[in-house]
């Protein structure tokens, strides 16, 4: 269950009913609240939204963990070079 969730906030596409397709999405945010951020989802072909997403102020934490730990890494690389 938390593997699939973190699948669809990682998608890059969804399925778009103008297109008939699955099209790459763009993610846009929507509204920020004290809790969560709602994203919408547009299909890079026609333009219109196909998704909606909300972030809970847990899930974001989760991917600020991973960018985190990526940013970590790169200062590590960083050190390394002279
Ligand atoms: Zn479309």
């Amino acid at each position: 269950m938390n593997q699939q969730q973190f699948e669809n906030f990682t998608a890059s596409s969804l399925y778009c009913e103008k297109c008939k397709a699955a099209m790459p999405v763009r993610e846009r945010l929507l509204l920020v609240l004290p809790d969560r951020e709602i994203y919408d989802y547009l299909c890079t072909g026609c333009g219109s939204s196909v998704g909606r997403r909300e972030i809970t102020a847990g899930e974001k934490l989760m991917a600020q963990a991973v960018t985190g730990r990526r940013r970590r890494r790169s200062a590590a690389v960083h050190q390394l070079a002279p």
